[in-house]
């Protein structure tokens, strides 16, 4: 089997970035230790939640699961130094793409101003026939021209009232999970961040009921197998679509 090619390295040379997925734990399953090195850098994460991952665990009705997930969630991006959660509180499982979700993620976009938009990834396979989930493919998209929207006064114009201005200044989206990142970010000093980060997710893994499931040794497959393309003990991958035209 051919090598896969080494990951380019993430530049660090922003100060606000803001991550928008669709579910709680989303940022859990692979990006948080990036976080947990960005905020170790000084640099501002922002996290938003399109849902609250209500129809998550199959036991609990979904008014509880949306306290118990909102819950671990602010304490799961307290662990990787993120101390802004926003929950847009649409419904989680039947998230559609379309001009509603652009508008509630463009808002966000303008008011928190990002130089980096960070979103999960929005291909229809996680590579090979695994499936990806109808609400990642929805976010992401959304997410892609959120951003675009975002610069344009004259879309959305009706949100630029109370000092809310136009954005245009996102340089980049990084999309994590996906199969055709080319970029990479070492995790290496912050990869117990992530685990704990994750692990802070309790009633919702308990919730999935895979038997004898460790988040530890979950992460670790995937860190290590991305830290070998960066010569590395453990990487996030990142796919990156500059929002410029220069590049
Ligand atoms: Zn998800």
């Amino acid at each position: 089997m051919d090598k896969p090619p080494p990951l380019e390295p993430l530049p660090e040379d922003w100060t606000r970035a803001l991550a928008v997925v669709a579910h709680p734990d989303d940022m859990e399953f692979g990006s948080a230790a990036a976080v947990a090195r960005w905020t170790g850098q000084g640099k501002e994460v922002v996290y938003c939640m399109v849902t609250s991952g209500e129809a998550g665990i199959d036991s609990m009705e979904p008014e509880k699961t949306r306290t118990v997930r909102e819950a671990e969630e602010i304490e799961s991006a307290r662990i990787v130094g993120v101390s802004q959660v926003e929950f847009l509180h649409q419904p989680d499982g039947v998230l559609e793409y379309g001009v509603p979700l652009r508008r509630e993620i463009c808002a966000v976009v303008r008011k928190h101003r990002p130089e980096i938009v960070i979103t999960g990834n929005f291909h229809p396979t996680f590579g090979g026939r695994m499936l990806n989930q109808a609400d990642h493919i929805a976010t992401g998209r959304a997410v892609l021209d959120a951003v675009r929207d975002a610069g344009n006064r004259w879309v959305f114009n009706d949100q630029l009232v109370d000092g809310l201005e136009p954005w245009g200044g996102v340089k980049a989206v990084w999309v994590g999970g996906s199969w055709e990142a080319q970029h990479g970010v070492d995790t290496t000093d912050t990869f117990d961040k992530g685990v704990a980060s994750l692990a802070a997710h309790a009633a919702y893994i308990e919730g999935l009921g895979w038997e004898n499931w460790d988040p530890r040794e979950f992460l670790e497959g995937f860190g290590r197998q991305t830290g070998q393309r960066m010569g590395v003990a453990f990487a996030t991958a990142f796919e990156v679509f500059p929002m410029g035209w220069e590049d």
